[in-house]
Protein backbone atom coordinates (compact mmCIF):
# COMPACT_ATOMS: atom_id res chain seq x y z
CA UNK A 1 0.00 0.00 0.00
CA UNK A 2 0.92 3.37 -0.86
CA UNK A 3 0.96 4.87 2.61
CA UNK A 4 2.34 8.15 2.23
CA UNK A 5 -0.22 8.86 -0.53
CA UNK A 6 -2.98 7.41 1.29
CA UNK A 7 -3.06 9.53 4.46
CA UNK A 8 -6.69 9.80 4.73
CA UNK A 9 -9.66 7.66 5.24
CA UNK A 10 -11.42 9.30 2.10
CA UNK A 11 -10.80 7.00 -0.85
CA UNK A 12 -7.84 7.82 -3.09
CA UNK A 13 -8.46 7.81 -6.98
CA UNK A 14 -6.68 7.65 -9.88
CA UNK A 15 -7.14 7.84 -13.98
CA UNK A 16 -4.83 6.65 -16.62
CA UNK A 17 -5.17 8.48 -19.88
CA UNK A 18 -4.27 6.30 -23.20
CA UNK A 19 -2.72 7.81 -26.32
CA UNK A 20 -1.53 5.71 -29.26
CA UNK A 21 -1.75 1.94 -30.18
CA UNK A 22 -3.58 -1.49 -28.79
CA UNK A 23 -0.59 -2.19 -26.97
CA UNK A 24 -0.68 1.26 -24.87
CA UNK A 25 -4.43 0.20 -24.09
CA UNK A 26 -2.75 -3.43 -22.64
CA UNK A 27 -0.53 -1.16 -20.89
CA UNK A 28 -2.87 1.18 -19.40
CA UNK A 29 -5.44 -2.01 -18.01
CA UNK A 30 -2.18 -3.02 -16.22
CA UNK A 31 -1.30 0.63 -14.80
CA UNK A 32 -5.48 0.61 -13.51
CA UNK A 33 -4.73 -2.96 -12.66
CA UNK A 34 -1.77 -2.07 -10.14
CA UNK A 35 -3.58 0.82 -8.83
CA UNK A 36 -6.88 -0.75 -7.96
CA UNK A 37 -4.48 -3.21 -6.28
CA UNK A 38 -3.11 -0.86 -3.92
CA UNK A 39 -6.33 0.33 -2.53
CA UNK A 40 -7.16 3.29 -5.72
CA UNK A 41 -10.44 3.45 -7.44
CA UNK A 42 -10.98 4.67 -10.47
CA UNK A 43 -11.75 8.95 -10.88
CA UNK A 44 -14.03 10.30 -13.27
CA UNK A 45 -11.71 13.17 -14.50
CA UNK A 46 -8.26 13.45 -14.22
CA UNK A 47 -9.14 16.93 -12.47
CA UNK A 48 -10.73 14.93 -9.63
CA UNK A 49 -7.76 12.19 -9.57
CA UNK A 50 -5.27 11.93 -6.45
CA UNK A 51 -3.20 9.83 -9.57
CA UNK A 52 -2.95 11.24 -12.95
CA UNK A 53 -1.11 8.43 -15.47
CA UNK A 54 -0.54 9.64 -19.36
CA UNK A 55 0.66 6.61 -20.81
CA UNK A 56 2.09 8.30 -24.29
CA UNK A 57 2.87 7.58 -27.64
CA UNK A 58 5.63 9.07 -29.97
CA UNK A 59 3.94 7.46 -33.76
CA UNK A 60 2.08 10.15 -34.52
CA UNK A 61 3.77 13.47 -35.14
CA UNK A 62 2.82 16.69 -32.35
CA UNK A 63 2.16 13.91 -29.49
CA UNK A 64 4.96 15.80 -27.37
CA UNK A 65 2.77 18.99 -28.19
CA UNK A 66 -0.56 17.20 -26.84
CA UNK A 67 1.78 15.71 -23.78
CA UNK A 68 3.15 19.22 -22.84
CA UNK A 69 -0.33 20.98 -23.45
CA UNK A 70 -1.62 18.05 -21.27
CA UNK A 71 1.22 18.64 -18.45
CA UNK A 72 0.76 22.31 -18.42
CA UNK A 73 -3.36 21.67 -17.77
CA UNK A 74 -2.63 19.22 -14.97
CA UNK A 75 0.14 21.68 -13.04
CA UNK A 76 -2.59 24.35 -12.70
CA UNK A 77 -4.36 21.93 -10.64
CA UNK A 78 -1.62 20.55 -8.89
CA UNK A 79 -0.42 24.33 -7.66
CA UNK A 80 -3.91 23.90 -5.72
CA UNK A 81 -3.26 20.37 -4.70
CA UNK A 82 -0.05 19.67 -4.24
CA UNK A 83 -0.68 15.91 -2.99
CA UNK A 84 -1.43 14.82 -6.56
CA UNK A 85 0.98 12.67 -8.04
CA UNK A 86 1.18 12.97 -11.95
CA UNK A 87 3.01 9.79 -14.09
CA UNK A 88 3.98 9.90 -17.36
CA UNK A 89 4.86 6.40 -19.00
CA UNK A 90 5.14 5.12 -22.21
CA UNK A 91 6.86 5.63 -25.80
CA UNK A 92 7.21 9.21 -25.35
CA UNK A 93 8.60 8.80 -21.72
CA UNK A 94 10.83 5.82 -23.08
CA UNK A 95 12.51 8.54 -25.80
CA UNK A 96 12.05 11.51 -24.13
CA UNK A 97 12.42 11.06 -20.53
CA UNK A 98 15.20 13.74 -19.65
CA UNK A 99 13.15 16.66 -21.56
CA UNK A 100 9.95 16.02 -19.59
CA UNK A 101 12.38 16.56 -16.52
CA UNK A 102 13.60 19.96 -18.04
CA UNK A 103 10.07 20.52 -19.64
CA UNK A 104 7.65 19.58 -16.73
CA UNK A 105 9.66 19.47 -14.11
CA UNK A 106 5.80 19.11 -11.87
CA UNK A 107 5.88 15.64 -13.53
CA UNK A 108 6.18 12.93 -10.52
CA UNK A 109 7.21 10.28 -12.18
CA UNK A 110 8.55 9.14 -15.38
CA UNK A 111 8.82 5.45 -16.01
CA UNK A 112 9.16 3.65 -19.54
CA UNK A 113 7.91 0.97 -21.62
CA UNK A 114 10.07 -1.62 -20.02
CA UNK A 115 9.28 -1.34 -16.25
CA UNK A 116 5.44 -0.90 -15.61
CA UNK A 117 5.71 -3.42 -12.87
CA UNK A 118 7.26 -0.57 -11.02
CA UNK A 119 4.59 1.62 -10.61
CA UNK A 120 3.43 1.10 -7.45
CA UNK A 121 7.04 1.32 -6.00
CA UNK A 122 7.71 4.64 -7.93
CA UNK A 123 4.76 6.02 -7.21
CA UNK A 124 5.74 5.60 -2.99
CA UNK A 125 9.39 6.77 -4.12
CA UNK A 126 7.79 10.15 -5.45
CA UNK A 127 6.68 10.89 -2.23
CA UNK A 128 10.22 12.21 -1.42
CA UNK A 129 11.58 13.46 -4.29
CA UNK A 130 10.51 13.06 -8.24
CA UNK A 131 11.12 9.66 -9.43
CA UNK A 132 12.21 8.60 -12.64
CA UNK A 133 13.13 5.13 -14.39
CA UNK A 134 13.70 4.32 -17.99
CA UNK A 135 14.99 1.05 -18.56
CA UNK A 136 15.94 -0.67 -21.69
CA UNK A 137 15.13 -3.96 -21.13
CA UNK A 138 11.82 -5.82 -20.00
CA UNK A 139 11.82 -6.69 -16.22
CA UNK A 140 8.13 -8.14 -16.60
CA UNK A 141 6.48 -9.30 -18.83
CA UNK A 142 3.55 -6.75 -18.82
CA UNK A 143 0.77 -9.44 -19.09
CA UNK A 144 1.96 -10.72 -16.13
CA UNK A 145 0.62 -7.58 -14.40
CA UNK A 146 -2.91 -7.54 -13.09
CA UNK A 147 -5.38 -5.72 -15.33
CA UNK A 148 -8.19 -3.51 -15.00
CA UNK A 149 -10.10 -4.32 -18.37
CA UNK A 150 -12.34 -1.94 -19.46
CA UNK A 151 -14.44 -4.49 -21.27
CA UNK A 152 -15.83 -7.20 -19.07
CA UNK A 153 -15.76 -9.77 -22.28
CA UNK A 154 -12.99 -8.26 -24.36
CA UNK A 155 -9.19 -8.33 -23.78
CA UNK A 156 -6.13 -7.36 -25.07
CA UNK A 157 -3.07 -10.62 -24.68
CA UNK A 158 0.33 -9.54 -25.24
CA UNK A 159 2.32 -12.44 -27.10
CA UNK A 160 5.38 -10.52 -27.66
CA UNK A 161 7.19 -6.90 -27.22
CA UNK A 162 9.38 -5.53 -29.33
CA UNK A 163 10.84 -5.63 -33.10
CA UNK A 164 13.22 -6.81 -34.65
CA UNK A 165 12.44 -5.57 -38.32
CA UNK A 166 14.29 -1.42 -39.03
CA UNK A 167 11.62 0.04 -40.82
CA UNK A 168 12.89 3.56 -41.66
CA UNK A 169 9.75 5.33 -40.87
CA UNK A 170 9.51 3.87 -37.57
CA UNK A 171 10.53 4.57 -34.21
CA UNK A 172 9.16 1.03 -32.22
CA UNK A 173 12.42 -0.85 -32.56
CA UNK A 174 14.38 2.51 -30.42
CA UNK A 175 11.21 2.90 -27.90
CA UNK A 176 10.21 -0.98 -27.76
CA UNK A 177 13.54 -2.85 -28.35
CA UNK A 178 14.07 -6.15 -29.56
CA UNK A 179 11.52 -8.70 -29.90
CA UNK A 180 10.86 -11.12 -27.11
CA UNK A 181 7.93 -13.15 -27.32
CA UNK A 182 6.28 -14.59 -24.66
CA UNK A 183 5.86 -18.33 -23.56
CA UNK A 184 3.37 -20.48 -25.04
CA UNK A 185 1.85 -22.19 -21.49
CA UNK A 186 2.14 -18.10 -20.46
CA UNK A 187 -0.26 -16.50 -23.01
CA UNK A 188 -2.75 -20.07 -22.69
CA UNK A 189 -2.91 -19.83 -19.29
CA UNK A 190 -3.97 -16.27 -19.26
CA UNK A 191 -6.50 -17.04 -22.04
CA UNK A 192 -8.09 -19.64 -20.10
CA UNK A 193 -8.33 -17.28 -17.05
CA UNK A 194 -10.11 -14.55 -19.38
CA UNK A 195 -12.50 -17.01 -20.25
CA UNK A 196 -13.20 -18.09 -16.90
CA UNK A 197 -13.76 -14.65 -16.10
CA UNK A 198 -16.68 -14.32 -18.88
CA UNK A 199 -14.14 -13.03 -21.83
CA UNK A 200 -15.53 -14.17 -25.05
CA UNK A 201 -13.03 -12.15 -27.84
CA UNK A 202 -8.96 -12.15 -27.36
CA UNK A 203 -7.06 -9.82 -29.38
CA UNK A 204 -3.51 -10.77 -29.27
CA UNK A 205 -0.63 -8.27 -29.65
CA UNK A 206 2.45 -7.95 -31.09
CA UNK A 207 4.90 -5.71 -33.47
CA UNK A 208 5.25 -8.06 -35.79
CA UNK A 209 2.85 -11.32 -34.15
CA UNK A 210 3.60 -13.89 -37.47
CA UNK A 211 7.73 -14.05 -35.91
CA UNK A 212 6.24 -14.80 -32.41
CA UNK A 213 8.41 -17.60 -30.96
CA UNK A 214 11.15 -17.37 -32.92
CA UNK A 215 13.66 -16.24 -30.46
CA UNK A 216 11.95 -19.08 -28.43
CA UNK A 217 12.25 -21.87 -30.31
CA UNK A 218 14.24 -21.02 -33.92
CA UNK A 219 11.14 -20.93 -35.67
CA UNK A 220 7.98 -18.77 -36.01
CA UNK A 221 5.37 -20.50 -33.33
CA UNK A 222 2.37 -18.21 -34.58
CA UNK A 223 0.41 -20.73 -36.33
CA UNK A 224 0.88 -23.49 -33.34
CA UNK A 225 -0.07 -20.63 -30.88
CA UNK A 226 -3.91 -20.06 -33.06
CA UNK A 227 -4.22 -23.80 -32.79
CA UNK A 228 -3.40 -24.39 -29.33
CA UNK A 229 -5.66 -21.04 -28.50
CA UNK A 230 -8.67 -22.49 -30.55
CA UNK A 231 -9.16 -25.33 -28.39
CA UNK A 232 -10.44 -23.14 -25.48
CA UNK A 233 -14.19 -24.25 -24.54
CA UNK A 234 -16.27 -20.89 -24.24
CA UNK A 235 -13.48 -18.60 -26.69
CA UNK A 236 -15.24 -17.22 -29.31
CA UNK A 237 -13.16 -14.93 -30.75
CA UNK A 238 -9.68 -14.33 -31.61
CA UNK A 239 -7.84 -11.78 -33.32
CA UNK A 240 -4.66 -10.50 -33.71
CA UNK A 241 -2.61 -7.39 -34.86
CA UNK A 242 -0.09 -7.30 -36.63
CA UNK A 243 1.79 -9.64 -39.17
CA UNK A 244 4.38 -8.07 -41.14
CA UNK A 245 3.33 -9.20 -44.91
CA UNK A 246 7.46 -10.72 -45.34
CA UNK A 247 6.62 -13.05 -42.51
CA UNK A 248 3.02 -14.01 -43.55
CA UNK A 249 3.12 -17.45 -43.88
CA UNK A 250 0.88 -20.34 -45.69
CA UNK A 251 1.01 -22.22 -42.07
CA UNK A 252 -0.72 -19.12 -40.63
CA UNK A 253 -3.38 -18.56 -43.29
CA UNK A 254 -3.98 -22.80 -42.55
CA UNK A 255 -4.63 -22.36 -39.48
CA UNK A 256 -6.20 -19.36 -39.67
CA UNK A 257 -8.43 -21.39 -42.10
CA UNK A 258 -9.53 -24.53 -39.78
CA UNK A 259 -9.31 -22.55 -36.28
CA UNK A 260 -13.30 -21.96 -35.45
CA UNK A 261 -12.41 -18.98 -33.16
CA UNK A 262 -10.17 -17.03 -35.15
CA UNK A 263 -12.09 -13.92 -37.18
CA UNK A 264 -11.71 -13.72 -41.15
CA UNK A 265 -9.81 -10.88 -40.39
CA UNK A 266 -6.17 -9.92 -41.44
CA UNK A 267 -4.58 -6.82 -41.15
CA UNK A 268 -1.67 -6.78 -43.50
CA UNK A 269 0.03 -3.19 -43.32
CA UNK A 270 0.91 -2.50 -47.35
CA UNK A 271 2.31 0.73 -46.43
CA UNK A 272 3.54 1.64 -50.15
CA UNK A 273 2.78 -0.04 -53.37
CA UNK A 274 5.61 1.06 -55.15
CA UNK A 275 8.96 -1.29 -55.28
CA UNK A 276 11.32 1.46 -54.92
CA UNK A 277 9.56 3.36 -51.90
CA UNK A 278 9.05 -0.27 -50.09
CA UNK A 279 12.82 -0.52 -50.48
CA UNK A 280 13.43 2.97 -48.89
CA UNK A 281 11.31 1.77 -46.59
CA UNK A 282 13.59 -1.55 -45.67
CA UNK A 283 10.16 -3.07 -45.98
CA UNK A 284 11.93 -6.23 -47.30
CA UNK A 285 8.71 -7.29 -49.37
CA UNK A 286 7.64 -6.28 -52.96
CA UNK A 287 4.39 -5.33 -54.61
CA UNK A 288 3.92 -8.59 -56.03
CA UNK A 289 5.06 -10.67 -53.04
CA UNK A 290 2.52 -8.61 -51.10
CA UNK A 291 -0.63 -9.02 -53.90
CA UNK A 292 0.89 -12.93 -53.75
CA UNK A 293 -0.07 -12.49 -50.38
CA UNK A 294 -3.09 -11.29 -50.35
CA UNK A 295 -4.34 -13.50 -53.00
CA UNK A 296 -3.03 -16.65 -50.72
CA UNK A 297 -5.47 -15.43 -47.59
CA UNK A 298 -8.50 -14.90 -49.93
CA UNK A 299 -7.83 -18.01 -52.07
CA UNK A 300 -8.24 -20.13 -48.45
CA UNK A 301 -10.53 -18.18 -46.37
CA UNK A 302 -14.17 -17.18 -48.37
CA UNK A 303 -14.99 -13.52 -47.00
CA UNK A 304 -12.32 -12.82 -45.36
CA UNK A 305 -11.46 -9.30 -44.91
CA UNK A 306 -8.25 -7.34 -46.08
CA UNK A 307 -7.29 -4.18 -44.48
CA UNK A 308 -4.11 -2.52 -44.21
CA UNK A 309 -2.07 0.72 -43.46
CA UNK A 310 -0.59 2.86 -46.19
CA UNK A 311 1.81 5.59 -45.75
CA UNK A 312 1.57 8.87 -48.57
CA UNK A 313 4.30 11.04 -49.29
CA UNK A 314 7.30 9.01 -47.93
CA UNK A 315 10.52 10.90 -48.78
CA UNK A 316 11.53 11.15 -52.44
CA UNK A 317 7.87 9.46 -53.45
CA UNK A 318 7.22 10.62 -56.83
CA UNK A 319 3.76 10.76 -58.77
CA UNK A 320 4.45 7.96 -60.49
CA UNK A 321 4.95 5.74 -56.88
CA UNK A 322 1.82 6.74 -55.70
CA UNK A 323 0.39 6.00 -58.87
CA UNK A 324 1.81 2.43 -58.17
CA UNK A 325 0.17 2.41 -54.80
CA UNK A 326 -3.14 3.46 -56.49
CA UNK A 327 -2.59 -0.10 -58.35
CA UNK A 328 -1.91 -1.80 -55.86
CA UNK A 329 -5.35 -0.25 -53.92
CA UNK A 330 -7.21 -1.25 -57.20
CA UNK A 331 -5.59 -4.96 -57.02
CA UNK A 332 -5.97 -5.76 -53.40
CA UNK A 333 -9.44 -4.23 -53.17
CA UNK A 334 -8.82 -3.53 -49.32
CA UNK A 335 -12.07 -3.84 -47.38
CA UNK A 336 -10.43 -0.84 -45.48
CA UNK A 337 -7.74 1.45 -44.89
CA UNK A 338 -5.30 3.42 -42.25
CA UNK A 339 -4.17 6.10 -44.50
CA UNK A 340 -1.71 8.18 -43.12
CA UNK A 341 1.01 11.12 -44.45
CA UNK A 342 4.47 10.71 -43.87
CA UNK A 343 5.67 12.92 -40.72
CA UNK A 344 9.65 13.03 -39.94
CA UNK A 345 9.44 11.44 -36.80
CA UNK A 346 13.12 12.00 -34.04
CA UNK A 347 15.63 8.78 -34.32
CA UNK A 348 14.15 7.04 -37.72
CA UNK A 349 16.25 6.67 -40.50
CA UNK A 350 13.57 8.13 -42.80
CA UNK A 351 13.97 11.36 -41.17
CA UNK A 352 17.31 12.36 -42.44
CA UNK A 353 16.71 11.00 -46.40
CA UNK A 354 16.51 13.43 -48.98
CA UNK A 355 12.95 14.83 -50.48
CA UNK A 356 10.88 15.61 -47.90
CA UNK A 357 7.58 16.67 -49.56
CA UNK A 358 5.51 19.79 -49.39
CA UNK A 359 2.67 19.35 -47.20
CA UNK A 360 0.25 20.12 -50.20
CA UNK A 361 1.89 17.79 -52.65
CA UNK A 362 1.02 15.11 -49.65
CA UNK A 363 -1.88 16.51 -48.86
CA UNK A 364 -3.08 16.17 -52.79
CA UNK A 365 -2.28 12.42 -52.92
CA UNK A 366 -3.72 11.80 -50.03
CA UNK A 367 -6.89 12.83 -50.58
CA UNK A 368 -6.87 10.82 -54.38
CA UNK A 369 -6.02 8.22 -52.13
CA UNK A 370 -8.88 8.35 -49.65
CA UNK A 371 -11.34 8.71 -52.05
CA UNK A 372 -10.38 5.60 -54.17
CA UNK A 373 -10.74 3.59 -50.79
CA UNK A 374 -13.53 5.05 -49.60
CA UNK A 375 -15.13 3.77 -52.93
CA UNK A 376 -13.80 -0.02 -52.77
CA UNK A 377 -14.61 0.04 -48.79
CA UNK A 378 -18.68 1.26 -49.63
CA UNK A 379 -18.83 -1.86 -52.25
CA UNK A 380 -17.50 -4.16 -50.12
CA UNK A 381 -19.73 -3.42 -47.32
CA UNK A 382 -22.77 -3.09 -50.09
CA UNK A 383 -21.90 -6.67 -50.88
CA UNK A 384 -23.24 -7.86 -47.64
CA UNK A 385 -26.19 -6.28 -47.65
CA UNK A 386 -28.68 -8.38 -47.40
CA UNK A 387 -26.85 -10.97 -45.30
CA UNK A 388 -27.52 -12.12 -41.97
CA UNK A 389 -23.97 -11.61 -39.89
CA UNK A 390 -22.97 -12.90 -36.34
CA UNK A 391 -22.48 -9.61 -34.25
CA UNK A 392 -20.47 -9.48 -30.93
CA UNK A 393 -22.39 -6.98 -29.18
CA UNK A 394 -20.45 -3.74 -27.62
CA UNK A 395 -22.93 -1.82 -26.31
CA UNK A 396 -25.29 1.35 -26.89
CA UNK A 397 -24.57 3.18 -30.23
CA UNK A 398 -22.65 6.42 -29.34
CA UNK A 399 -24.09 8.39 -32.05
CA UNK A 400 -27.68 7.25 -31.36
CA UNK A 401 -28.29 5.61 -28.21
CA UNK A 402 -31.10 3.98 -28.80
CA UNK A 403 -29.65 1.99 -31.44
CA UNK A 404 -26.69 -1.10 -30.71
CA UNK A 405 -23.00 -1.59 -31.75
CA UNK A 406 -21.13 -4.77 -32.54
CA UNK A 407 -18.37 -5.64 -35.14
CA UNK A 408 -19.11 -8.55 -37.36
CA UNK A 409 -16.10 -11.76 -37.35
CA UNK A 410 -14.83 -9.63 -40.18
CA UNK A 411 -14.24 -6.87 -38.16
CA UNK A 412 -17.51 -4.17 -39.64
CA UNK A 413 -19.07 -2.10 -37.52
CA UNK A 414 -22.64 -2.58 -37.24
CA UNK A 415 -25.14 -0.31 -35.65
CA UNK A 416 -28.70 -2.38 -35.23
CA UNK A 417 -31.81 -2.03 -33.86
CA UNK A 418 -32.15 -4.59 -31.17
CA UNK A 419 -33.84 -3.80 -28.21
CA UNK A 420 -32.91 -6.36 -25.33
CA UNK A 421 -29.67 -7.62 -26.77
CA UNK A 422 -26.80 -8.43 -24.09
CA UNK A 423 -23.24 -6.48 -23.84
CA UNK A 424 -20.88 -9.12 -24.97
CA UNK A 425 -23.50 -11.77 -26.37
CA UNK A 426 -23.37 -12.61 -30.37
CA UNK A 427 -26.53 -11.53 -31.96
CA UNK A 428 -27.63 -12.14 -35.02
CA UNK A 429 -27.99 -9.06 -37.52
CA UNK A 430 -29.75 -8.51 -41.04
CA UNK A 431 -27.97 -6.02 -42.89
CA UNK A 432 -29.74 -3.12 -44.17
CA UNK A 433 -27.75 -0.50 -45.48
CA UNK A 434 -24.16 -0.15 -46.19
CA UNK A 435 -21.74 2.80 -45.55
CA UNK A 436 -18.02 3.28 -46.31
CA UNK A 437 -17.06 2.54 -43.03
CA UNK A 438 -20.35 0.82 -40.89
CA UNK A 439 -23.52 -0.89 -41.36
CA UNK A 440 -26.42 -0.57 -40.26
CA UNK A 441 -29.15 -3.33 -40.02
CA UNK A 442 -32.15 -5.16 -36.82
CA UNK A 443 -31.09 -7.65 -34.32
CA UNK A 444 -33.13 -11.25 -35.05
CA UNK A 445 -32.24 -12.40 -32.29
CA UNK A 446 -28.99 -13.71 -30.16
CA UNK A 447 -26.80 -16.48 -32.05
CA UNK A 448 -26.64 -19.82 -31.53
CA UNK A 449 -23.50 -21.29 -29.82
CA UNK A 450 -21.35 -22.12 -32.80
CA UNK A 451 -20.23 -25.75 -33.24
CA UNK A 452 -16.40 -26.90 -33.78
CA UNK A 453 -16.86 -26.57 -37.46
CA UNK A 454 -16.42 -23.16 -38.79
CA UNK A 455 -19.31 -21.14 -39.72
CA UNK A 456 -20.61 -20.17 -43.10
CA UNK A 457 -19.20 -16.95 -43.78
CA UNK A 458 -20.42 -14.12 -45.89
CA UNK A 459 -18.75 -12.12 -48.20
CA UNK A 460 -16.03 -9.60 -48.17
CA UNK A 461 -15.41 -7.25 -44.62
CA UNK A 462 -13.65 -4.24 -43.13
CA UNK A 463 -10.62 -3.22 -40.28
CA UNK A 464 -10.70 -1.37 -37.12
CA UNK A 465 -7.77 -0.45 -34.84
CA UNK A 466 -5.20 1.79 -36.09
CA UNK A 467 -1.66 -0.37 -36.14
CA UNK A 468 1.28 2.11 -37.01
CA UNK A 469 3.58 -0.80 -36.30
CA UNK A 470 3.86 -4.20 -38.38
S1 LIG B 1 6.69 -0.81 -38.72
FE1 LIG B 1 6.30 -2.67 -37.52
S2 LIG B 1 7.77 -4.16 -38.36
FE2 LIG B 1 8.50 -2.14 -39.00
S3 LIG B 1 9.97 -1.52 -37.39
FE3 LIG B 1 7.95 -0.67 -36.84
S4 LIG B 1 7.06 -2.19 -35.45
FE4 LIG B 1 8.73 -3.20 -36.53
Amino acid sequence: MLRSIVVSTKEKTYLVRTFGCQMNEHDSERMAGMLEGEGFAKAGSAEDADVVVFNTCCIRENADTRLYGNLGHMKRIKDLRPDMRIVVGGCLAQKDRHIIQQKAPWVDVVLGTHNLASLPRLLAESCERPAFEILEQTEVFPSALPARRSSPWHAWVSISIGCNNSCTFCIVPAVRGPEVSRRGSDIKAEVEALVADGVVEVTLLGQNVNSYGRDLDGTPLFAKLLRSLDDIAGLERIRFTSPHPKDFRADTVEAMAECRSVCEHIHLPLQSGSDRVLKLMKRAYTRRRYLDKVKMVRDAIPGVAVTTDIIVGFPGETEGDFQATLEVVDAARFDAAYTFQYSARPMTAAADMPGHLPKEVVQERYDRLVERQEAISLASNEAIVGSTEEVLVEGPSKKNPAKLTGRTRTNRLVHFDGKGTEEGRLASVAIATAHPHFLEGRSEGMGEERSAARMPLPLAATASGCSAAG
